[in-house]
């Protein structure tokens, strides 16, 4: 028997009814979820009217989530504006602030709500997901401080899931490393970075973190982690770890089960794939931005773009939830390049440089001649590799294959590149 089976961590639900509704029933849930938090909000938060009146619509207008795309995005820079004219949340606010438990201060600076009683669950599906328990002791390494991440949801979710936490906070590897042990803790909540500078401190401590230490099962988020990291922990530990994606604004907006094939959309967000130019959603399985939508009376969030880009898949996944998943987070729309009318991402570039061990250093260009746009792989090879037509060829196909337009391989001198350029350089000129 293996660790992971001694609890029975990898199958079941938090809320059995929400994610398993089959694809009619949550359109219609959603859309009544959504005609609610657009009817109180309208009358309880003034930015949301305001937004609704700016496209010109009623509470009535919006039936479905179809009619959302209609309504202007409110990005994180707006959100800093709109609280600096109207502080200190902007007109979001949706009940009298004598009400509220805290006040969070997040950089920007941005302020948040935290209401007295907690409700989103969110966070605590993401953590039963991922394969925590009622009993589980968990360290919570994320900042306490200021920001509403640790505190606010998740140590009301942990609270939520009947879990023991032991509110850690971030730093001190080594007393983090001690408070495992003595504590046998089995859960842990933090970044994936973080969680390997506590595998490294405890076997300079001598410790087998495998054999010494007894956690169980982690919840990483704040930082995408890569698979051979994941990997490396979850050996190192004899753990299980999933990853999940959200904002100190929205909370929780996807998350892994154990499948690991994207990122689940908890059952009280609405999350939209967006172009950003037009604000109109996409269709699934199409790379744009992530617009979240939250149903919280609190600080109701209609339409929160996140700048980040993804796509959404609604292919079923074995693990019997029925919501549609983020595949993966693809970078920042802000590094995102729309050439020929397609959208090529840094992500993108990445993967098709990953496929050849060959290549050392890699960018895409972006130019422009007599009104099309043209698109160069530029490639550095690694020492002892010359460059060759089979390869340019090959290139080429993957090119194709992986962004769906021309591209033409140009091999460059070892240094052509420079330090830090980004993965894609847009020198197309508009006259
Ligand atoms: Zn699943």
């Amino acid at each position: 028997m293996t660790r992971l089976q001694e609890v029975n961590r990898t199958s079941g639900f938090l809320k059995k009814a929400l994610e398993t509704m089959p694809s009619g029933k949550r359109t219609e849930y959603l859309n009544r979820k959504l005609r609610g938090i657009i009817r109180y909000a309208h009358s309880h938060s003034p930015a949301v009217r305001d937004k609704l009146h700016s496209a010109g619509m009623a509470p009535k207008d919006i039936q479905t989530v179809k009619h959302l795309q209609h309504l202007s995005i409110t990005k994180k820079t707006d959100l800093i504006d709109l609280q600096k004219k109207d502080p200190p949340f902007g007109g979001f606010l949706g009940i009298p602030i004598t009400e509220l438990r805290r006040i969070y201060v997040s950089p920007g600076p941005l302020h948040e709500p935290g209401e007295a009683d907690y409700d989103e669950i969110a966070w605590a599906q993401a953590m039963f997901a991922g394969g925590f328990r009622p009993g589980d002791r968990v360290i919570n390494t994320f900042s306490y401080h200021m920001v509403p991440f640790a505190l606010h949801m998740l140590d009301n979710s942990l609270h939520q899931l009947r879990c023991i936490t032991i509110p850690t906070g971030v730093g001190n590897t080594e007393q983090q490393v001690h408070v495992l042990r003595n504590l046998k803790v089995t859960g842990f909540c933090g970044t994936p970075s973080f969680l390997l500078s506590i595998a490294e401190k405890a076997e300079e401590m001598g410790l087998t973190p495998s054999k010494d230490l007894s956690l169980r099962v982690g919840l990483v988020a704040a930082e995408m982690v890569s698979e051979s990291l994941r990997s490396r922990l979850e050996e190192k530990f004899d753990m299980v770890i999933r990853q999940s994606y959200g904002t100190a604004d929205i909370g929780c907006l996807g998350y892994e089960c154990m499948e690991k094939n994207g990122m689940h959309i908890p059952d009280d967000k609405l999350v939209e794939i967006v172009d950003p130019q037009t604000g109109k959603q996409l269709p699934f399985e199409t790379p744009g931005e992530i617009v979240g939508t939250t149903f919280n009376r609190v600080y109701p969030l209609i339409r929160f773009g996140t700048g980040d880009l993804s796509l959404l898949t609604n292919k079923p996944c074995p693990c019997g939830r029925t919501s549609p998943r983020l595949v993966k987070i693809l970078g920042r729309i802000d590094q995102t390049t729309k050439v020929r009318g397609l959208f090529v991402h840094p992500g993108q570039v990445d993967e098709m440089a990953s496929r050849y061990p060959e290549i050392a250093r890699y960018r895409m260009l972006v130019t422009r001649e007599e009104h099309k746009d043209l698109i160069t792989f530029q490639v550095e090879l690694r020492e002892g590799t010359l460059p060759n037509d089979r390869m340019k060829e090959d290139v080429e196909r993957t090119i194709r294959d992986v962004i769906k337009l021309r591209g033409e391989v140009q091999f460059v001198a070892r240094g052509t590149i420079p330090d830090g350029a980004r993965k894609i350089e847009d020198q197309r000129t508009w006259d």
